[in-house]
């Protein structure tokens, strides 16, 4: 197989040829290397590669393939996003503030995957801090969309969903606070899976907003994403939201369809200002989803418009706390002109922060201040309750829900820069998922204006299974994972 070929395959087409002997780990690593080299210039979804890692790693893979001691996932080459501390290798946040920062140790859900000898080739940009919509609020340079590359791949995993459509990894991990994961697999056209809060251990993840982050898979098919979930799921005591319980086989569960299957769209889903193209593809990828035997009924969540108002209100003030700790003292970016302990804290923070994050915090702290807390902070938890008590109902009555990933496609690098409120619409559709801790996905559902579309499904607490199933089954129905961006290699 040609390099270029083999940059392409999917884990478990890889698998199986590295069983056969067909090809090795080092030979898929050097050629996803080689295809970072040709094509990164342009995509920019790395904030470091990790070369000789990737091939020492790649080594110590084919030996125990050759031992007959090989997972799925053996000798895989990753990327994983720049807010998961990876021993030795710096982890920046793609912020200013963490530009240096090599961590001392591996984030959980890093070393689940080492353990089963997947390849590293190196950390994926992000928005700064994983606040963001389009990976421009990244401190040290925009990742573009390689299906265009003068438009955005969404964020703020934008590093490593653009990566996996590029085919500069096979695989990548994300992290999803309101949308993270998913909105940008929408916007590139792969596969990202938003697990349950509290599947996947968070021990390790920078945190941004801690009752909403949650670590998952960005891959090429939804089998893919059954195989790295497998990996990461699990209980961990180091983080305390960890769900004690061991998970099932999510290969399992990619058999059945649909038959039967009972799915709700809500009509807030489809709200006046989102892009028809998107409706259409979405409406029309339901409808598959029923000639394949689903139950399609029209469901009523009146609760989900006041997602985003909870959200900017919870999400900012957990970040204030969350981001106390960067105070030039214990690690990151230290101003050294000061002249006094205040004012050292003043312009570490004034230098270190991005405006994104400092808007953040600025928001957070004000919500959280006396005389407003009743007002905003705890106003949006109850408000976070309803939330969750009318998914918990609707899911008495339907086993998933369908809509779009997001209002648009992707959208063109600048265009929403200037406006707050135009950037954080993009996940009016994500973040109900995340209030209420339950997990969804976006696949490829169609297509609009030669972009893809996501279509997401969301299903109850711990409904993985029901969700790669129905995905899954979606998925073999249509020629949507055949599509690729029309990105020329250099040379
Ligand atoms: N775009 C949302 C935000 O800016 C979600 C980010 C995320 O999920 N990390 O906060």
């Amino acid at each position: 197989m040609t390099p270029p070929a083999l940059a392409r395959l999917a884990i478990h087409e890889a698998a199986a040829l590295l069983a056969s002997g067909g090809a090795s780990s080092v030979e898929l690593t050097q050629a996803v290397l080689e295809r970072i080299d040709a094509v990164d210039d342009r995509v920019s979804a790395f904030v470091t590669v990790t070369r000789e890692l990737a091939l020492e790693q790649a080594r110590a893979a084919d030996a125990r393939i050759a031992s007959g001691d090989a997972g799925p996932l053996t000798g895989a080459p990753m990327q994983l996003k720049d807010n998961m501390c990876t021993l030795g290798v710096r982890t920046t946040c793609s912020s200013r503030m963490l530009e240096d920062f090599v961590p001392s140790y591996d984030a959980a859900a890093a070393r689940r995957l080492y353990d089963q000898g997947a390849v590293l080739v190196g950390k994926g940009n992000l928005d700064e801090f994983a606040m963001g919509s389009s990976t421009e609020n990244s401190a040290f340079f925009p990742t573009r969309n390689p299906w265009d590359t003068d438009r955005v791949p969404g964020g703020s995993s934008g590093g490593p969903a653009a990566a996996v459509a590029a085919d500069e990894c096979m695989f990548a991990l994300g992290s999803d606070t309101g949308g993270s994961i998913r909105q940008p697999a929408a916007l590139c056209g792969v596969v990202g899976l938003k697990p349950t809060y509290g599947l996947v251990s968070r021990y390790g993840l920078i945190a941004f907003a801690s009752s909403l982050d949650q670590i998952g898979p960005i891959t090429k098919d939804v089998t893919d994403a059954a195989i790295v979930l497998n990996a990461i799921a699990g209980y961990d005591p180091r983080d305390s939201t960890s769900i004690n319980r061991s998970p099932p086989d999510y290969t399992l569960a990619l058999k059945g369809g649909v038959r039967g299957l009972r799915v709700g769209v809500p009509k807030e889903y489809f709200v006046d200002g989102m892009e028809p193209g998107v409706e259409k593809a979405v409406r029309d990828a339901i409808g598959t989803l029923e000639e394949l035997g689903a139950v399609v009924t029209d469901i009523s969540l009146p609760m989900s418009p006041y997602a985003m108002a909870v959200y900017y209100i919870l999400a900012p003030s957990e970040a204030s706390a969350n981001l106390a700790r960067y105070d030039g003292v214990k690690y990151g970016f230290s101003a050294q002109d000061a002249s006094s302990m205040w004012d050292a804290l003043e312009k570490t923070r004034q230098h270190g922060f991005g405006p994104e994050v400092k808007r953040r915090i600025m928001l957070g702290a004000y919500a959280l201040s006396a005389g407003y807390y009743d007002a905003y902070y705890l106003k949006a938890q109850r408000v976070r309750t309803l939330i969750r008590r009318e998914l918990d109902a609707a899911f008495e009555k339907i086993d998933v829900i369908a809509a779009p990933t997001s209002p648009s496609v992707a959208f063109r690098q600048g265009a929403k820069m200037d406006d707050p409120v135009q950037m954080y619409l993009n996940d009016v559709f994500t973040q109900p998922a995340n209030i209420a801790g339950i997990p969804a996905i976006s696949i490829p559902g169609g297509m609009s204006e030669g972009l893809p579309v996501g279509l997401q499904l969301m299903a109850p607490h711990l409904g993985e299974p029901t969700l790669l199933r129905a995905a899954h089954a979606y998925e073999q129905a249509t020629q949507w994972r055949a599509m690729r961006p029309p990105l020329v290699p250099n040379g």
